[in-house]
Order: C-alpha cells, then structure tokens, then sequence
C-alpha cells in the first residue's frame, strides 16, 4: 500500500500557482486550474490532446500542446486522466493528432474501455 492509498487529503493532486506571470497559460479552463502537470508527463507518449506538431532548433520532432486543457483542467479531472493514461504508455511516434484523437493504448488482450475519454 501506498502513503497515498491511506489518505483521504486529495492535495497532492492538484494546485493553481497563483503567483506564476504566466497564468492562465492554457485558455479555456472552466475548473480550478491545475499547474501540477506544468511539463505534462505524457509528451513523450500517445495522448488525446490537440498538439500541434513541429520541429524545433536542433531537427527534432515535438508536440505543441498550447491549445491542450486536459492536464489543466480540475484538479482531481486532470490528476485522473494522467494517471490513466499512464497506466499503459506507449511512446509517441511523432506523429499528428488523429481525427477521433488517439485512443487510450491498452495492454494486449485487454477489454477496450467503455468510459474512454
Ligand atoms: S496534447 Fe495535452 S495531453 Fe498530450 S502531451 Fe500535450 S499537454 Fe499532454
């Protein structure tokens, strides 16, 4: 068990860094902003969000998340999200967003989601 399974203080999942310059950074929010996932843990894996892609300086392949709310939006929203999300990464190939966005990767032989979102 972890020291987060024994607690029923949801802090850890979410904060607003009022005194950031560079608030709101992500327009569009309706919930309380979340900065916990300021550098968001899933760029460098598949994910649902609209990024952009471009290439940068040094010739390598990114993500411009500018216009993505999901780690943004509601503290224990988006702490649920990337935790799902991480549940089973798979690195992102550099590709574009796909129209419906990418869905959830999941294990081999595992149940697709019913609540996938
Ligand atoms: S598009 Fe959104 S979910 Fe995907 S990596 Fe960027 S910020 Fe994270």
């Amino acid at each position: 068990m972890q020291p987060k399974d024994m607690t029923k203080n949801e802090a850890f999942k979410g904060f607003t860094n009022e005194a950031c310059p560079f608030l709101p950074c992500h327009q569009g929010v309706k919930r309380e902003f979340n900065c916990l996932f300021c550098y968001c843990p899933l760029i460098a894996y598949e994910c649902p969000g609209p990024y952009e892609v471009y290439t940068d300086k040094n010739g390598l392949t990114r993500k411009d998340c500018s216009a993505c709310k999901l780690p943004h939006d509601g503290y224990l929203q988006s702490w649920n999200f990337i935790q799902k999300w991480l549940e089973y990464p798979v690195v992102w190939k550099g590709e574009k967003q796909t129209d419906p966005p990418t869905r959830r990767p999941r294990p081999p032989g595992a149940p697709e989601d019913e609540d996938e979102d």
